[in-house]
């Protein structure tokens, strides 16, 4: 039980990434909260947590909204007495190269992936140090350390959460809060599944990872984990990469 007694608040924890970091979360003793805008997804997950022995809440949250985020922290307080942990997983993927993008692209994922970041650390901060501490795991990608030939605001909103993490970590970290981002290869979930159905793209995906396949939510939630546990206790600020090798060339 490497969470026992921890409350967790994970955002896009309907689906994806984010739910399997859920279950993992509950079957490791967490009481989780996650939220979403994906209502019917997020209850399936929340029937299936709790089906399986463990304790999890879904609750509306739109990461793009300061007062959601807000009524999400204080489910989790008022549900469970106190928050933390606190997983940013959230996010959209969008592929298009500069002169290609859209000024109106480039706000929704900003708004999405970074501006949610910072909403969902700002309303959270309060409740972790009442809590003597806690730990915010936030979701970058590799897309957030190296340039990308066909993503732009993409990587621009990673890379913003890359280094927005650091100065959290900064920051907080008399309160005892830690912060940390996390760094996934290519991982096959609904959001990849467009780009992964294309063969050779496939195919260039793996060939590219010195690992030689795609990464599993599995891979990643385990990372996830970790950093959330207190066996990361003495980490902060760092960056987890989880790519199967492909950003060590
Ligand atoms: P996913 O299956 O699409 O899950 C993301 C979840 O976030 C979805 O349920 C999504 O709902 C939700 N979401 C979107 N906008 C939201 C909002 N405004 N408020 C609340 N929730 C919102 O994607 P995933 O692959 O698990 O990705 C999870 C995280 O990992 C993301 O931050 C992603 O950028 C990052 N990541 C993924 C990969 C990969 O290869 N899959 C690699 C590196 C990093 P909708 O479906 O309605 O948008």
């Amino acid at each position: 039980m490497r969470l026992e007694n921890k409350v967790a608040l994970i955002s896009g924890g309907a689906r994806g990434m984010g739910a399997v970091e859920a279950r993992l979360f509950a079957q490791q003793g967490a009481k989780v909260v996650i939220g979403d805008i994906l209502e019917d997804e997020g209850r399936r997950t929340e029937a299936e947590i709790n089906e399986s022995g463990g304790e999890c809440v879904f609750i509306r949250l739109d990461v793009t909204s300061e007062e959601s985020w807000q009524s999400a922290v204080g489910e989790a307080v008022n549900r469970f007495g106190k928050l933390d942990i606190l997983v940013n997983n959230a996010g959209i993927y969008r592929t298009h190269n500069v002169v290609d993008t859209t000024a109106e692209e480039w706000d929704q994922v900003m708004d999405i992936n970074a501006k949610g970041v910072f909403l969902g650390t700002k309303a959270a901060i309060p409740a972790l140090r009442e809590n003597g501490g806690g730990s915010i795991v936030n979701i970058s990608s590799v897309a957030g350390l190296i340039g990308n030939f066909m993503s732009s605001a993409y990587t621009a909103s990673k890379g913003a959460v890359r280094l927005f993490t650091k100065s959290t970590a900064i920051q907080y970290a008399r309160d005892g809060i830690r912060a940390n981002s996390v760094h996934p290869g290519t991982i096959e979930t609904l959001m990849t599944a467009p780009i992964l159905s294309d063969d050779a793209y496939r195919q260039d995906r793996i060939d590219r990872t010195p690992l030689g396949r795609l990464g599993t939510a599995e891979d990643v939630a385990y990372g996830v984990l970790f950093l959330a546990s207190d066996e990361a206790s003495f980490m902060t600020g760092s960056e987890l990469v989880i790519d199967g090798g492909r950003t060590a060339e």
